[in-house]
């Protein structure tokens, strides 16, 4: 099977992508990129999330030259995404860009690619070649009929032999599509031609709710294949959440274990506590920290206690109270109104505990 290790390392400022276990998570700006301040607000509150690259796009010049303030002052390594204009590369390149997207095929000469590739390669910076199902060329569409895996994957090449003609492997490769067995079957088949790091992703996947499920299934599914390498969850929605959706995408393969994670039962008949409201507050609660811990959140003795003693920490509802959990051993028995507060007592003490000194 293909392992997401052996795929060649790239970096992108400081972040590597690709050659390890770990799968990185990036996101997109929706700000004007002329607008520095608005960006750099924007970026901050992705890293805060948990993005871990962040791109950016690039429309025109003033685009191209905003970029060198915002990378004064970016927590996060940036990319620039371009499309055919290799002058907006060239200015993205000087201004300090740590990777940019663009799909050599479409630059227009070899010259205009050449003078882009030089730069990058002078800089050390990574080329993403994105191809989407909407973007393969109509020869393709012509010879294999509509945008199959067979001509995503066909485009994709295209553009990665011209940047290896002119000895460049500095690439990062995203072949997207909107359907998710497409893009399943279109990642399986690009992994057996080249060992560049993949970016994988659903396009267009949708708004908040169906974007997620669909990211979910496809971006999870490619992944559980050892396929892929950095992911990007594309939501019609407050960028943050999708970094939120990524990263429940990783634990849920175990990809990421520095991150603390709920477990919570569904609830039922059984259930004498709000356990929805408490499992819904602990989880935004912890959303943000970066420590492994596994909080159960159960609604009664039937599973709770077995689960919560399982746990890190764990609370197991009971008739309008609750029973508190630490390490498997029962701490204290409270009321449900204060069932929060001493849960979160228990977790930002171990969090404490559990952070490197
Ligand atoms: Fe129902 Fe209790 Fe199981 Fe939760 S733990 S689903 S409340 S039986």
């Amino acid at each position: 099977m293909y392992k997401r290790e052996e795929t060649k390392p790239v970096f992108v400022g400081g972040v590597q992508i690709g050659g390890q276990k770990s799968v990185v998570i990036q996101s997109m700006t929706t700000a004007d990129t002329r607008d520095v301040e608005k960006t750099l607000a924007e970026i901050q509150r992705l890293h805060d999330a948990g993005c871990q690259i962040v791109r950016l796009a690039v429309i025109n010049e003033d685009a191209a030259r905003a970029i060198k303030k915002i990378k004064e002052r970016s927590p996060l390594p940036l990319v620039a995404d371009i499309h055919f204009d290799h002058r907006l590369a060239l200015i993205a390149l000087e201004s300090g860009i740590d990777k940019i997207r663009i799909n050599p095929g479409n630059i227009g000469s070899k010259e205009k690619t050449k003078r882009v590739v030089e730069a990058c390669r002078e800089r050390n910076v990574p080329i993403r070649i994105g191809v989407n199902s909407g973007s393969v060329e109509r020869r393709l569409l012509e010879k294999y009929g509509y945008p199959s895996p067979e001509a995503i994957v066909e485009s994709a090449v295209d553009h990665v032999e011209i940047l290896e003609d002119l000895n460049y492997d500095n690439i990062v490769i995203s072949l997207k599509s909107s359907d998710v067995p497409t893009m399943i079957q279109t990642y399986s088949l690009m992994a057996q031609k080249r060992n560049y790091p993949l970016h994988v992703g659903v396009t267009e996947a949708g708004t908040q709710f169906s974007g997620a499920i669909k990211s979910s299934v496809g971006i999870g599914t490619v992944l559980s294949m050892g396929i892929g390498d950095t992911i990007r969850v594309s939501l019609t929605a407050d960028p943050v959440e999708e970094i939120k959706v990524a990263k429940q995408i990783l634990r849920s393969l175990d990809i990421v274990n520095n991150d603390p994670v709920v477990i919570a039962c569904p609830s039922c008949g059984r259930c004498a506590i709000d356990l929805i409201g408490l499992a819904t507050k602990v989880e935004d609660a912890i959303s943000t920290l970066k420590v492994p811990l596994k909080v159960a959140v159960m609604g009664c003795a039937v599973n709770g206690p077995g689960e919560a003693r399982e746990a890190d920490v764990g609370v197991a509802g009971g008739n309008g109270e609750g029973l508190i959990f630490r390490n498997g051993v029962i701490v204290r028995k409270v009321k449900e109104n204060e069932l929060f507060e001493e849960l979160m007592k228990e977790i930002n003490e171990m969090v404490n505990e559990k952070k490197p000194t």
